[in-house]
């Protein structure tokens, strides 16, 4: 039994007509950009969340970037972002015109380090991007302390965390701002890319609408250059459709990961730690082994799809050898990368497949 690391084709059988029925209505009404669909998601994502603005944007990249340039961050600012990221944490910075500063994950949350958080902070610093790796909430009531202390923004990257509470409430609103990515793969996932920020304040939230949208203020009236990032509305149309099953989804993907744990606990792997104040949605199912290697070959020979995330931390990156950062200053981090293997999670995936990767798991590790 071959078990693969997603499975998106299972997810669009089970809705299939209800998809091809909004897909249809978005082609036969022309509704292509902007307009009713995106308008109607906008708002049931900003309810969802309970945020009370939600803009929506081409990607999760650009939301990122987008909330960075409507706080005013530029050249010359510094942004504190995780070690432990996908690089569009850190990439949108840059493309913002800051500097990205890293800083070590926490071993068990593997979510930025609170501990580390505060001696990176310069009188540049300009925001801190929390985010809530593998869909798992950072630790934000102290990032939002130590942000307090220093009048530095937090944005959350809630990318992998759609759904997912800190202290009962959902994140995404307790940052200044946060972003979201539809990537098809992520828990609520467009059928192209899409991407979307929610916060609080009517001002912020005008700018991330104008910036996204060439800074109109009406037609061919820009207060200002944005640029063109816009969520369409097939994608709008899907997404409202998914946004309906995406609680459902998270606590299958949250039952799955109880029923790992009671399978995986007698085995040598760390399994992911989970805050008593915190509700994750296992965008990943990451565990650890100092044989990462070997287990990854041996589940892949064995037909179970995994995954690497991240195999290379952030500040090793090519992409940053300008800094000239040593593996030291990020133990955690590299260590992670190392250590860390994704196991498959998906809302559909069944105990019969967990029993076939855990039966695996103990053959490869013997
Ligand atoms: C996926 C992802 C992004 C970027 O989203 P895109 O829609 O692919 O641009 C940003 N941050 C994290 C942590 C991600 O996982």
């Amino acid at each position: 039994m071959s078990i693969p690391f997603v499975d998106l084709k299972a997810q669009y059988q089970a809705l299939q007509s209800e998809i091809d029925t909004a897909i249809n209505a978005v082609i036969s009404e022309c509704a292509f950009i902007k307009g009713p669909y995106v308008e109607a998601f906008e708002s049931e994502f900003a309810n969802y969340i309970n945020a009370k603005h939600c803009i929506s944007c081409a990607n999760g990249t650009d939301a990122i970037e987008i909330v960075l340039q409507a706080l005013g961050v530029g050249p010359g600012d510094e942004v504190i972002v995780p070690a432990n990221s996908f690089i569009a944490t850190s990439e949108s910075v840059t493309t913002a015109g800051a500097k990205p500063v890293f800083v070590d994950c926490e071993p068990n949350f593997r979510n930025i380090d609170p501990e580390k958080l505060e001696e990176k902070i310069t009188s540049k610093t300009k925001a801190i991007i929390a985010v809530h790796l593998y869909g798992m909430p950072a630790d934000l009531s102290r990032i939002m302390k130590i942000a307090q202390r220093h009048n530095c923004y937090v944005i959350e990257d809630a990318a992998q965390a759609h759904g997912a509470r800190y202290n009962g409430q959902r994140i995404g609103t307790i940052g200044h701002a946060a972003t979201f990515s539809f990537f098809p793969g992520k828990n609520l996932g467009a059928y192209g890319d899409g991407g979307a920020i929610t916060c609080q304040e009517d001002q912020l939230a005008r700018k991330c609408r104008m910036i996204a949208n060439h800074g109109r203020i009406s037609k061919y009236d820009h207060e200002f250059e944005g640029r063109n990032s816009r969520l369409d509305g097939l994608q709008a149309a899907i997404l409202s459709v998914k946004l309906k099953y995406l609680d459902n989804w998270n606590a299958l993907r949250r039952q799955h990961a109880d029923y790992y744990r009671s399978k995986l606990s007698q085995t040598k792997l760390v399994l992911p730690t989970i805050a008593s104040h915190i509700e994750p949605v296992f965008h990943l199912y990451v565990v650890e082994h100092p044989e990462r290697e070997k287990l990854r070959v041996g589940l892949t020979e064995r037909g179970i799809g995994c995954g690497v995330h991240y195999p290379i931390a952030l500040p090793m990156l090519q992409a940053y050898s300008r800094f000239n950062h040593s593996a030291e200053e990020f133990p955690n981090s590299v260590r992670m990368s190392k250590q860390a293997l994704s196991l498959p999670m998906y809302p559909e995936l069944t105990k019969n497949q967990i029993d076939t990767v855990v039966s695996a798991v103990e053959e490869v590790l013997g």
